[in-house]
């Protein structure tokens, strides 16, 4: 059911943040009706598939503190109480999660106050597989940028980019947090100045890891956490199965929790492709 104005409002929505081209030329068109599924056909789905790029969390998921892991007590049973409950302790920065802007910033957005509109963005993911497998310390460059686009054209406007390093099939393993005997861990990250230039010269909204930080793991000033959550934007850490998802052409979207005051948190994350 569409009240009058609704198609009108859907399109322009859509063609603001230039997301579901494919959803939004069959709106304008006026083709929804012939349409291959029923769902498009009723205009909720303009994607074909959902890939979970969240990994389980569980007690044994590696933290970027060692002490931060999920606690998990049983409340109560199904045999004793005829229904089961748990009750988690749980760090904020734990699992696939997201970091607000307040999570590095004296003031800022904290999870709550993120706009949807902000969590709901086109994707574009670096893949530095082949540069992480030679060397654990690897910072994505501005150079890996310029090689994606010249292999996939311009970074979308207000996209967020996510770096595929081929950490998230490591955990939960030792691997991941890749501690050595001094406990610095050695994983990659995003180098400042690629974020430098995503914020300035590409308008990128969100930034996405597959490592336990958005820097690097052996980063003990984190640049890349101080230029960018500062600026009102958010990241991701821990995203996984990006595998399974093109380098650019999905739209993610960042289900956060909405505790108040929240510095980020254990979220659900999927890609619509
Ligand atoms: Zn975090």
């Amino acid at each position: 059911m569409c009240v009058p104005g609704c198609h009108a409002a859907i399109h322009s929505k859509l063609n603001r943040r230039g997301l579901f081209k494919a959803g939004a030329a069959a709106l304008a068109a006026g083709t929804l009706a012939g349409a291959a599924s029923p769902a498009r056909a009723k205009g909720i789905r303009v994607f074909n598939r959902v890939v979970d790029l969240t990994h389980t969390l569980t007690p044994d998921f590696p933290t970027y503190i060692p002490d931060w892991a999920l606690g998990v007590e049983q409340l109560t049973t199904f045999a004793e109480n005829g229904f089961n409950t748990r009750r988690y302790t749980m760090v904020e920065h734990c699992g696939t999660h997201i970091d607000a802007p307040i999570h590095f910033a004296a003031e800022g957005a904290t999870v709550d106050e993120i706009p949807l509109d902000d969590l709901v963005l086109p994707l574009a993911v670096i893949d530095v597989r082949a540069q992480a497998a030679e060397n654990p310390d690897y910072q994505l460059s501005p150079d890996d940028l310029a090689a994606w686009e010249a292999k996939h054209g311009d970074i979308p406007e207000g996209a967020c980019i996510a770096m595929n390093s081929g950490w998230a099939a490591k955990a939960p393993g030792d691997g991941f947090a890749n501690r050595d005997d001094e406990g610095v861990m050695h994983f990659p990250g995003f180098h400042v100045e690629a974020a430098d230039m995503l914020m300035s010269e590409r308008g990128a909204l969100g930034l996405a890891s597959d490592t336990l930080s958005l820097d690097h793991g052996a980063s003990q000033t984190f640049d890349t956490h101080y230029a960018w959550l500062p600026s009102g934007r958010w990241g991701v850490e821990c995203i996984a199965g990006l595998d399974d998802v093109p380098a650019v052409g999905a739209t993610v979207v960042v289900a956060t929790p909405k505790v108040g005051g929240g510095t980020g948190g254990n979220s659900r994350i999927m890609a619509l492709v």
